[in-house]
């Protein structure tokens, strides 16, 4: 049976899962940004990089002493994933809120037909939207560097 599709309000990322044991969740599924900002695309790629760097740092630090059967080996990778996706989430959530605020508020103000914020759209509130966009864009999620 399929989910219905459901929007993912900004708050809800305050306590919502992003990860749960050796799965989580990336672009749209967990910064879901409606039309107005158009940073979707590129917010996805910062993901990618942070959850790559995350899992490296994780499944490359050294075994431990009693790591020795397969059996072992596995569960201490299956830890590392976990380890690796919770550092993931926390890096991600503060941005991820930071976008879906700003994506949830734009739209209210674009959409919004009353009068207050009519006259708050056409006067006052450009320049100050445009600003926002712009400081959403300017995000350095750091490198991934191959060794
Ligand atoms: C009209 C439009 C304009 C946009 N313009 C911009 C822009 O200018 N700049 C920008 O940065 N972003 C833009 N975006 C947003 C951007 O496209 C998305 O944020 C981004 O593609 C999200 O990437 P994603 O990998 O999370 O999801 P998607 O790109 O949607 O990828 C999900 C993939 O999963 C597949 N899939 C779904 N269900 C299953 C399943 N059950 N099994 C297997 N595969 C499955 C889908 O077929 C799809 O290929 C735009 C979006 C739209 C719709």
């Amino acid at each position: 049976m399929s989910s219905p599709l459901r929007y993912r309000h900004p708050w809800e990322l305050l306590w919502g899962n992003i990860n749960k044991d050796n799965v989580c969740v990336v672009g749209d599924a967990l910064h879901p940004i409606t039309p107005y900002i158009g940073q979707g695309g590129y917010a996805t790629l910062e993901d990618g990089v942070v959850l790559a760097r995350c899992l490296v740092g994780a499944l490359l630090k050294e075994q431990s002493e009693e790591t020795k059967g397969q059996g072992d080996r596995e569960r201490e990778e299956y830890k590392r994933i976990e380890m690796g996706l919770k550092i993931y989430a926390k890096e991600r959530r503060w941005r991820s809120i930071e976008l879906i605020s700003t994506t949830y508020f734009v739209g209210f103000v674009q959409q919004g037909n009353g009068q207050v914020t009519t006259f708050l759209r056409d006067n006052i509130l450009p320049a100050f939207l445009a600003g926002l966009l712009l400081k959403r864009a300017d995000f350095d999620c750091g490198k991934l560097s191959i060794s």
